[in-house]
């Protein structure tokens, strides 16, 4: 069965088409630039990479520009031969608490949710009406990025604040990331052999979360209402004291947009390192001596240990940490400066396991307490899992 992975954003559309439940990639590519002119696509089909540049007026345009290379490459015969169409969604509330076939009520339930992620929810109904319009006959399914955290006890999603700000306005932890942090943690469970497990997920990419997995349920994860919480990330701040926001609106005279941007575009590792945001960066600065790149990457790597040892006393323990995303994947030396800080806790690195980029593979020793493994996300399958299952 052919299942379509889609992730829309309001002027981009990436997918893949999928085999399922093979998990084979058909076709996968990105519409860039949609609606804002000189628009292009990529696709990578046969091992081949393809780059067009065509008007792309909106979303529906791009879907049926998509339809028609799935033609030209002989992937499809007829529209009718892609059954389900799965859609990433940022913000699912706590409406969702895993994916669902969307209907008229999901549609405006994804759409009152906008005021909680307004770049995204709005560029995902985009997408969802557009996918309608051009595939008639397929199934529409929303896969949620907060759907899996939804299984957090209260305790862990509830913020100290006055409770009419959650009961009126739905201030509390969503969490983010989710169906990244599903998929590693049922790739670990399969390789573990077992869902009674407990396990830490540092999903460390430009934007970076960690959750606790026990038995399957995440039961605590360190986003919050916004992406911006818990870990230090590439641009954005994390966890941080709430009253410095007033404090500096008085003393600057920002307003609460100029603050905002501060908080997620102006600070994390590149307002330390006040040189970049990408962790390949920051090595090659601490490779040359660079402090400020030091002090970044000693400042990332503590936030994470907190987050890592404050789950795994949540959890009575842990079975295993996974690394994954951009950084988790790929950075060695930021994988080896966590499992170091961890080593009281008898975690211990394998050095040479660790030298390796994008594998799953186990990096601990043997004896060490826990296993630490590299485990690479693929949302995109997850998605296309989800919608095969829900069909
Ligand atoms: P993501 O948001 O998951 O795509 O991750 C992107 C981030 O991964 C980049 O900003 C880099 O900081 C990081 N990254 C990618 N490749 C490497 C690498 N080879 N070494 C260190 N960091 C990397």
């Amino acid at each position: 069965m052919k299942i379509l992975s889609v992730n829309a954003g309001s002027s981009s559309l990436k997918f893949q088409l999928y085999e399922m439940p093979q998990e084979k990639i058909l076709i996968s590519g990105s519409m860039e630039r949609i609606g804002v002119g000189n628009s292009f696509y990529t696709i990578k089909v046969n091992e081949e990479k393809i780059k067009k540049e065509l008007e792309l007026n909106n979303h529906e345009e791009a879907f049926e520009t998509l339809v028609k290379e799935l033609k030209a490459n002989n992937v499809v015969d007829s529209l009718e031969d892609i059954k389900g169409i799965g859609h990433r969604v940022v913000q699912g509330g706590d409406y969702f608490d895993k994916s669902v076939v969307i209907t008229d009520e999901v549609l405006s339930k994804i759409d009152e949710l906008s005021s909680l992620a307004p770049l995204h929810n709005p560029a995902a109904i985009t997408g969802i009406k557009a996918a309608k319009e051009v595939f008639k006959n397929a199934v529409q399914i929303a896969v949620f990025d907060t759907a899996f955290h939804q299984t957090m006890p209260k305790e862990n999603y509830l913020y100290a604040l006055p409770y009419s700000w959650y009961t009126n306005y739905k201030v509390r932890r969503y969490g983010a990331h989710g169906t990244s942090h599903k998929f590693v943690s049922q790739r670990m469970n399969e390789i573990l052999g077992r869902n009674n497990t407990r396990l830490i997920i540092c999903h460390i990419g430009n934007g970076a979360s960690v959750s606790a997995v026990l038995n399957g349920k995440c039961i605590n994860t360190s986003m919050g209402l916004t992406p911006n919480a818990g870990l230090i990330m590439g641009t954005r701040c994390g966890d941080i004291d709430a009253s410095i926001i007033p404090y500096v609106m008085e003393k600057t005279g920002m307003n609460t947009r100029e603050i905002d941007n501060a908080l997620n575009k102006e600070s994390g590792l590149l307002a330390i390192s006040k040189k970049s945001s990408d962790s390949r960066d920051i090595e090659e600065g601490i490779a040359s001596g660079d402090e400020n790149c030091i002090l970044a990457q000693k400042m990332y790597v503590r936030r994470i240990v907190d987050y890592v040892a404050k789950y795994y006393v949540e959890m009575g323990g842990c079975d295993a940490i996974c690394f994954t995303a951009g950084i988790g994947e790929n950075s060695m030396d930021t994988r080896r400066d966590i499992i170091n800080e961890l080593g009281v806790l008898g975690i211990k690195l394998d050095d040479s396991k660790n030298n390796v980029r994008g594998e799953e593979r186990l990096i601990s020793t043997e004896d060490s307490k826990v296993q630490c493994w590299i485990i690479p996300t693929n949302e995109e399958l997850m998605i296309a899992k989800d919608t095969y299952e829900l069909i």
